[in-house]
């Protein structure tokens, strides 16, 4: 029997976590910078959170979602995204009495049961931000920065931003009608999907990539022409603190973002502007989110980008891999004794900060110090019978071969002398 990993599930070895550790990190710098705090919220959460939160029409949780009934009988499902948890910790933990607007961000996985393909796992992973509390047009644009900032400081060349508003619960219920007159029209000629979301979800409609699906909706009237003043002075200065940040962006007004709870402001970032890779991040404001999962109204914008498909990313174009390893001190050993007293000395070595390697399986000397050239050491310590019987080691200074004994508790200090450190 041979086990695999569970279909769209992937073991991350080195290469992959050498670069999600530095994406992770550029995001941590950026948060860091622009004071979000960190949260973590749990892998499980009642699944009412998403039914109510990202919304039962929406594909996440109509078809995606890996839930659970645990033993007392509670239903629990997996995050599928993260911020219906963060809003709900916000609202549990008090963090509604904060002085706004609370600064939040985040980093982990998320399960989704989606068709597995390139760049789409059932198991990836999320890096995001959320701003509660503020409800000015300032807020979405920093959070798109802070995006734009992320994927800028990892090199990734030409980002766009594209960006759309929804409206909001005073225009949008009346978009939706307009545009179901128009769509009817057209019925016929959607796809099967399109059919349903027409019933329950129409903006989606917007957002298929079928292309016969395309053709009709360009024939729709657009949302931006009938956004109530509010929504629509909202998004041109939104527009405008875009274009002083040198931002680009683009506008799209077919990008609705599967989830329901977006008011006003929706984003997405790609490379290259175009969304058919699956765009790296995106997000918007959620200004109903808040009193929907049971807390006082309180206006919220947020973004969360892939760390999965960023990894993707600069996998292809840096060829970003491991970098050599090096080791300032080789400890080679030959010989049962020296290798059982090899274990206290390599924790004093562990102890004093100095970067050592070592290989506890090989017994030929010439082996190891072929092993030590590679890692480019600037010491190898040799230590075989002779040595391990009166407790000596000897030290050999790589560059010049030249060697010298020294005693095993002096060696510690002899290796820091050498290698100059204070
Ligand atoms: P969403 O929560 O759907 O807005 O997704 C935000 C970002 O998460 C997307 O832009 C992708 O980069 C990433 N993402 C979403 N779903 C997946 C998935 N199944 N596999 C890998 N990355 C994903």
């Amino acid at each position: 029997m041979k086990y695999q990993t569970a279909s769209g599930m992937r073991d991350l070895l080195e290469n992959d976590l050498i670069l999600f550790n530095k994406i992770t990190k550029a995001a941590e710098k950026i948060a860091d910078f622009y004071r979000f705090k960190k949260i973590e919220t749990p892998l499980l959460e009642n699944s009412e959170i998403f039914e109510k939160g990202t919304g039962l029409f929406t594909d996440i949780v109509e078809k995606e979602m890996f839930s659970l009934v645990t033993k007392g009988g509670d239903r629990l499902t997996l995050r599928p995204e993260f911020t219906p948890s963060v809003v709900r910790s916000y609202i549990e933990n008090g963090m509604q009495a904060l002085p706004k607007p609370v600064n939040l961000w985040y980093a982990g996985p998320c399960f989704r049961y989606e068709r597995p393909q390139a760049g789409r796992f059932r198991q990836f992973y999320q890096l995001g931000f959320e701003t509660l509390g503020a409800e000015e047009p300032v807020i979405d644009s920093l959070i798109i920065l802070v995006c734009y900032g992320i994927l800028d400081s990892l090199g990734i060349k030409n980002l766009t931003v594209q960006v759309n508003s929804i409206g909001c619960s005073a225009c949008r219920p009346y978009f939706k009608k307009v545009l179901v007159s128009s769509l009817k029209k057209s019925f016929n000629s959607l796809c099967q999907d399109c059919k349903k979301r027409l019933k329950k979800n129409p903006l989606r409609v917007l957002d298929c990539k079928e292309e016969k699906c395309e053709r009709i909706k360009r024939a729709c009237p657009q949302i931006l022409d009938h956004l109530c003043r509010d929504c629509h002075n909202h998004f041109k200065a939104l527009l405008e603190f875009l274009e002083s940040a040198g931002i680009p962006f683009a506008l799209n007004p077919y990008l609705v973002r599967g989830l329901d709870y977006y008011t006003k402001t929706v984003f997405e970032i790609s490379q290259d502007a175009s969304l058919s890779q699956g765009s790296l991040g995106g997000g918007g404001r959620y200004d109903d989110l808040v009193k929907l999962l049971g807390g006082k109204p309180t206006p919220a914008c947020g973004a969360a980008l892939g760390i999965d498909r960023i990894a993707l990313l600069l996998k292809k174009e840096k060829n970003e891999l491991v970098p050599q390893e090096k080791a300032d001190v080789f400890l080679a050993q030959v010989g049962e004794l020296a290798k059982q007293k090899s274990l206290a000395l390599l924790e004093e070595f562990r102890k004093a900060n100095i970067n050592l390697a070592q290989t506890m399986n090989k017994d030929s000397l010439s082996g190891q110090l072929k092993m030590a050239a590679k890692l480019e050491a600037k010491i190898s310590l040799i230590f075989g019978h002779q040595e391990a019987l009166k407790s000596e080691i000897i030290l050999r200074e790589m560059s010049s071969g030249k060697q010298k004994i020294t005693t095993l508790n002096k060696v510690v200090a002899e290796v820091k002398k050498q290698l100059k450190m204070g």
